[in-house]
């Protein structure tokens, strides 16, 4: 058995990663509440923060590109980014049809068709319902505790300009549209977990559906995505013109036998006390392995060493 947990400190300069709404020409950013002490109390302050279905997206249009290099089967819809995910019976009659009435050969129909719904699970909502259940887990990202109070979320004046060439006798006019674009700066922090004995098996039945083989390589595509999506920074929002100025800081990762997650990066001595409690799962003869960033090793760098450790496994 063998599960993956990452925790990710990336810092953010001027990031339009996350946007919740627009009212007239003012785009606000997502802002959660937040529990802070100052001098000794405690209080709540809102401040910018990137949801985890946001970063779930992002993962999943990556899966796609892996899942597709590795010549893995991606159905239509994930295909095109849009993760409706087999949720009825027009979007799954693309898969299958007719559609049969036991939920584990839909299941098994969905997850032979479709590495993305495989790994990042569905919900068919019909009769009968069948679930899957998301092999991998993200958190929000959210600004590190003891910096939360410098988080900003300030509000960008921008314009766009057109000529506009009328025939009126004015002759030429200048036309100007002032819109504003509330932009998040902040050190962020969010955790994300994969079970990697999720992938290729019935959550129905717990049995294998694929064999051996397409497992192993779907795992890998799985691990490639977390990869190319963190050493991109290609998640959220607005990257054309807000692409985030920064980058990872910090990164652990963590490999059990067992479910084991990180302790949250948005604390200070996250790394240290998460290798505390790893140390612990020792004393109850659990094998693990972990890593992270330090002066002489990147990010890039950790994440390698991570998926050397699984295919020495046999895992990948
Ligand atoms: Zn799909």
């Amino acid at each position: 058995m063998m599960f993956l947990s990452v925790g990710v400190r990336f810092e953010a300069n001027v990031e339009a990663l996350n946007m919740v709404e627009t009212a007239g020409n003012y785009t606000k950013h997502r802002r959660v509440p937040y529990l802070v002490e100052e001098d000794g109390k405690l209080k709540t302050i809102y401040v910018p923060a990137i949801s985890g279905e946001s970063l779930a997206h992002a993962y999943q249009e990556h899966l796609v590109k892996e899942a597709l290099r590795m010549n893995l089967p991606v159905c239509e819809d994930c295909h095109r980014g849009e993760f409706y995910k087999s949720m009825n019976k027009v979007h799954l009659q693309k898969k299958i049809s007719p559609i049969p009435n036991d939920p584990r050969k839909i299941e098994e129909a969905i997850i032979r068709k479709c590495v993305v719904e495989d790994v990042g699970g569905f919900l068919y909502a019909e009769k009968p319902p069948v679930r899957r259940s998301s092999t991998f887990q993200v958190s929000y990202a959210l600004p590190i505790k003891s910096m939360a109070l410098f988080a900003t979320a300030e509000p960008q004046l921008h314009a766009r300009h057109a000529q506009l060439d009328t025939s009126s006798k004015k002759g030429n006019v200048s036309e100007q549209m002032i819109y504003y674009v509330e932009t998040g700066t902040a050190l962020y922090g969010f955790v994300f977990n994969l079970d990697l004995d999720g992938i290729g098996v019935s959550a129905i039945t717990s049995e294998p559906v694929l064999g051996e083989e397409e497992i192993k390589k779907r795992r890998e595509a799985a691990l490639m995505a977390l990869f190319r999506m963190l050493s991109s920074a290609q998640f959220g929002a607005k990257l054309s013109r807000f692409f985030p100025v920064g980058g990872i800081t910090e990164l652990v990762v963590s490999v059990t036998e067992h479910p084991f997650v990180v302790t949250s990066p948005i604390y200070e001595g996250y790394a240290e006390k998460t290798e505390k409690r790893l140390e612990v799962l020792k004393s109850f003869n659990e094998d693990y392995f972990y890593t992270k960033t330090s002066e002489d090793k990147l990010p890039e760098e950790v994440l390698k060493e991570v998926i050397e450790y699984i295919r020495e496994k046999e895992y990948i």
